[in-house]
This record gives structure tokens, C-alpha cells and sequence, in this order.
């Protein structure tokens, strides 16, 4: 089915509806000139909207909220966030807006669209740069696999923002299984309403985890399956090299989307202390730690969630305790699957390997600790290889599909990334003796991302009027996994002259 005209746009307002103490009904702001820069066909088609009329003057209406359908109420969320531990009870949708739910229940939101009543200090705007660079990296991440939100739609909207130098202002269009987040709990619950907590937990059940609503302790199991949900997302981050960079809690969906993309970007050369935010100082969201982080912030979700858990404090809390503690489990045991599943061994990943083939694996496995005597050569093959790839520094994503060469006969590639070329050799004779599947590597491990120095590159043509090098970059990304002729230098690490690359927040 195709859409031609406003008119035959359905956006619900349920969230509007249900949670009227979460939302502020507003508007969004006129931009001077609309220019569309980037249109997701294959998203407008999955959501039966006609990509041809999008494309119009009323379709960019909708885009950048200027035109919406009757019946739509276009509103701003409340939600609150622990931001790098501290806490701010009134966040919000400073500078976006929930248009409302489209008809597969998935809201249509805008960023960049104008101050709203939650934007203190900010000026409500985005530029181009951030948000073709949330659309090129959100796109990657879903065609990874990786749960995500999608990007429908930039808009560059002719108006200048003011960031350290002009820039030229944008608005994205995007659609998430939902926008509630740890935050929108927080919130929830610092307003002391226990029944709009309930309202809340209810809406997210419905939307989300409806297997829930059956359970005995509906509330509990929202929270079990929030726990869940975060374990294999960050474990799938973990596996791609993925450093999200802010995940405060108002960046932790309870869909277990991956959302916010700010000071994001992929790892290259494997270390656990990489960070690429700006702010990040202390290193509170570099890679190696978002593991902890992700339980750290689902405790938080677990403490807005407790009056709803039990009627004794004491008792709501030994039951959040329980249910957090299978977070580790969880989320160690889809690391170490999928660490097989990258180096061959696992033929299905998220299929069981042998009871006995992983040690107790923690968190991230530590560099540095001598294997403990009696395992099973698969696990100890993964403890022997992180601190390895630490030491030569080597490419995160690369490592895999040249290790994927040796599996057919050529070991150059592989030798050649390591410091210690006999070391490397000695392993991969080790791993080539458990008999791993290079195709099945090959159909998982990524050889085209979204490589930092190329995200550069494409944003600076894009903010200067030339959009070629952006497009041609998200159609690399969109199809990760095959290679294909002329594409050499998309599969290659940045440059040596790239240095240490930072990325800007709240931009
Ligand atoms: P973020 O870092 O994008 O997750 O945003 C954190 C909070 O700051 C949210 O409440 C945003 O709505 C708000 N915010 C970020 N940038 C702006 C801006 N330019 N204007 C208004 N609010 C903003
Ligand atoms: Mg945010």
C-alpha cells in the first residue's frame, strides 16, 4: 500500500493519550528553506508511506512536522536521566518531538525540530553534520543486525546553528519501536505518582514485552525482560566494536533499541579503554566498560520500578536484586557465543554451544590473566585472543575476516596484523584445529562499517553542499557483510595521519 497525501497519513497518539503527565502537546518549528538531503525508500516503503510524495513539499511537511495529519498530537516527552552518574530529574525532548505512533505501532519522532518547553539553556536546533551522521550509523547498525532506531528521513531546514563555528541546520525524521527509556521511569517515579508509574509500565508491557502482562508479577517481568533485552544488545555492541559514548540512562530504551546517536563510532584497533567522546574525561562509557555501565543503569530502572514490584520495600528490592543478577549470566554468555559464532565455531549463533565449552567467562574477559589449567581448548583459545589483538593493536573488524583467509589456506593477512607473527601463528594452528566454518565467519563478520575517518569525510562534503561521499557511504554500509569489487578502501583501517579521533555530544 502507498500513500499519496497527508490526508491518508494515520499517526496515532497513544503515548499522548495514556501518559498526558509524560507529554506536552507542541509545534514544530517552520524551517526557512526545506531542502531534503537523505530519504530512506526501503524504510518509507516498509511503512506503506510513499517515498515519491515524502518528497514532496507536504511529504517534507511531515518530515519536519510542519504539516501533520488531522487527529495527529505532536508532543514533547518528559523524562529524567542519570547523566555520567549524576542525576537530572527534567530532561526531555528539548529539541525533539514524538509525532505520534504509526500504524505497525512504531513512533515517528523528530530531532532538530525547535525549542520546546524542555529545552533550558539549548536552542532546540541540530546541524547536518549530527544527524546524517545518526542516519548513516543507524542505518550500519540495522543492517548489522543490531536493534536499533531507523532514520526516514534529513532534512536540512536553511536555517544557520551556532555551534563553534555556523553550521547549517537539519532535522532528522526517526522511528523507534518506541522513545521510552530508563529516563522516562525516572521521571515516573520522581513525580511520586504511583499510578502513573503503573500507566507507565503498562504502556511499556503493551508495546513491548507483552509476555509480561501473563506472568505473576506482571512488573517484574517488564523488568526481566528489560535485563534481558540490554544483555543481548550490549553484547551485540561488544561484538562490532560499537562505542555508544553516552549512555546515560535517557539513552537506554526499554525496547532494547539502541538510540542516541552522539559521540557514537566503531572501534578500530581492539582496546577495552577505547572512548571517543570528547567529554568522556574519565572514561565512564568506553568500550570495555558498557557492559557495566548497562547494568549500572538497569539497577536504576530496577529502583523507579520498585513500588511497583512489592508492597514491602524490602521485598520489591530482594526481588529486583534477583532479577538484576541474571544480567552477567546473560550477557556473558551472548558474548562468548557470539565470539564463537565470529571465529567459526559456533555454526548457529544464539544456538548453544556444548555444556562444558565456555568457562565461566566474566564480564569481558580480563587481558592478562593466565588460562586456568583443564578447559576446554575453545574457551581458552577466546581467553588467549583478545589480549593479543590489545597488544598488536589490531583492527577489531579486519582481524575476523582475515582470520577467516587462514581458515581457507592463507595465513598472510593474519600474520601480517600481529607484532608477534610466530605468537599469531601458534594461535591460529590451534583454532584451525577445531575446524572452523570460514563461510559461516564470513556471513557474520562485517567487512564494511561505518570507519570513523570515512563518517569524517562524508559529513564535512555533506555540511558543504556535497552529498555524493555520504551516499555512497551508506550504500556501502547497507550490505556489510559482501564484498564487492572497487569498494577497498571502505574495508580499510583509518590512515596513520587520522590520530586519535574524538566525537562531539550534544551537537
Ligand atoms: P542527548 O545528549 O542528545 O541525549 O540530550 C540530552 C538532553 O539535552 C535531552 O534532554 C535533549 O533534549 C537536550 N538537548 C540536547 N541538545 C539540545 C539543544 N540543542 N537544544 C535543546 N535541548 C537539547
Ligand atoms: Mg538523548
Amino acid at each position: 500500500m502507498s500513500i499519496a497525501s497527508l490526508s491518508t497519513v494515520v499517526l496515532g497518539n497513544r503515548f499522548a493519550h495514556e501518559l498526558p503527565e509524560m507529554a506536552v502537546a507542541w509545534q514544530a518549528a517552520e524551517p526557512p528553506e526545506p531542502h531534503l538531503l537523505a530519504l530512506n525508500d526501503q524504510l518509507a516503503a516498509e511503512l506503506g508511506l510513499d517515498a515519491q510524495w515524502l518528497r514532496t513539499p507536504q511529504g517534507v511537511g511531515l518530515l519536519t512536522g510542519t504539516a501533520v495529519p488531522a487527529g495527529a498530537t505532536p508532543v514533547a516527552q518528559a523524562y529524567a536521566g542519570h547523566q555520567f552518574g549524576g542525576f537530572a530529574p527534567r530532561l526531555g525532548d528539548g529539541r525533539a518531538l514524538l509525532l505520534g505512533e504509526l500504524p505497525d505501532g512504531r513512533d515517528l519522532h523528530l530531532k532538530g525540530s525547535g525549542r520546546t518547553p524542555f529545552a533550558r539553556g539549548g536552542d532546540g536546533l541540530a546541524a547536518v553534520g549530527p544527524m546524517l551522521r545518526e542516519y548513516v550509523i543507524s542505518e550500519a547498525m540495522h543492517a548489522l543486525g543490531i536493534p536499533t532506531t531507523r532514520s526516514l528521513a534529513v532534512v536540512a531546514t536553511g536555517r544557520t546553528v551556532h555551534r563553534e563555528t555556523p553550521l547549517p541546520g537539519a532535522v532528522l525524521a526517526r522511528v523507534a519501536a518506541s522513545h521510552l527509556r530508563v529516563g522516562s521511569f525516572q521521571y515516573a517515579r520522581a513525580t511520586g505518582d504511583t499510578g502513573l508509574l503503573r500507566r507507565l509500565a503498562d504502556h511499556a508491557i503493551s508495546r513491548h514485552h507483552p509476555s509480561a502482562a501473563q506472568a505473576d508479577r506482571p512488573y517484574l517481568a517488564l523488568f526481566e525482560a528489560v535485563v534481558a533485552a540490554q544483555a543481548a544488545l550490549v553484547a551485540r555492541w561488544m561484538l562490532t566494536g560499537f562505542v555508544h559514548g553516552v549512555m546515560n540512562t535517557d539513552n537506554m530504551t526499554i525496547s532494547g533499541e539502541t538510540i542516541d546517536y552522539g559521540p557514537c563510532a566503531f572501534m578500530e584497533a581492539f582496546d577495552p579503554a577505547t572512548v571517543y567522546s570528547s567529554i568522556d574525561h574519565g572514561g565512564r562509557y568506553a568500550y570495555g566498560n558498557q557492559p557495566v555501565v548497562a547494568e549500572w543503569n538497569l539497577a536504576r530502572l530496577a529502583e523507579a520500578l520498585l513500588p511497583l514490584l512489592h508492597d514491602e520495600q524490602e521485598q520489591a528490592v530482594e526481588l529486583a536484586t534477583q532479577a538484576l543478577g541474571r544480567y552477567r549470566p546473560q550477557y556473558a554468555r551472548a558474548w562468548s557465543q557470539g565470539l564463537l559464532a565470529k571465529l567459526g565455531l559456533l555454526a548457529e549463533p544464539g544456538l548453544l554451544a556444548e555444556p562444558g565449552l565456555l568457562a565461566e567467562p566474566g564480564l569481558l574477559a580480563e587481558p592478562g590473566l593466565p588460562p586456568e589449567t583443564g578447559k576446554q581448548p575453545a574457551s581458552a583459545l577466546v581467553d588467549d585472543l583478545l589480549p593479543a589483538l590489545q597488544e598488536s593493536r589490531i583492527d577489531f573488524t579486519t582481524f575476523f575476516r582475515a582470520l577467516a583467509e587462514a581458515a581457507r589456506g592463507d595465513i598472510g593477512p593474519v600474520r601480517a596484523l600481529s607484532v608477534d607473527p610466530a605468537a599469531m601463528e601458534d594461535w591460529v594452528s590451534r583454532w584451525l584445529s577445531l575446524t572452523p566454518d570460514a563461510d559461516a565467519m564470513d556471513r557474520i563478520n562485517p567487512l564494511y562499517i561505518p570507519r570513523n575517518h570515512l563518517v569524517e569525510e562524508a559529513l564535512d562534503a555533506a555540511t558543504a553542499g556535497d552529498l555524493g561521499p555520504f551516499s555512497r557511504l551508506v550504500e556501502v554500509v547497507r550490505e556489510p557483510f559482501t564484498r564487492r569489487d572497487g569498494l577497498e578502501r571502505y574495508a580499510a583501517a583509518a590512515p596513520p595521519d587520522f590520530g586519535a579521533y574524538r566525537t562531539f555530544c550534544g551537537t
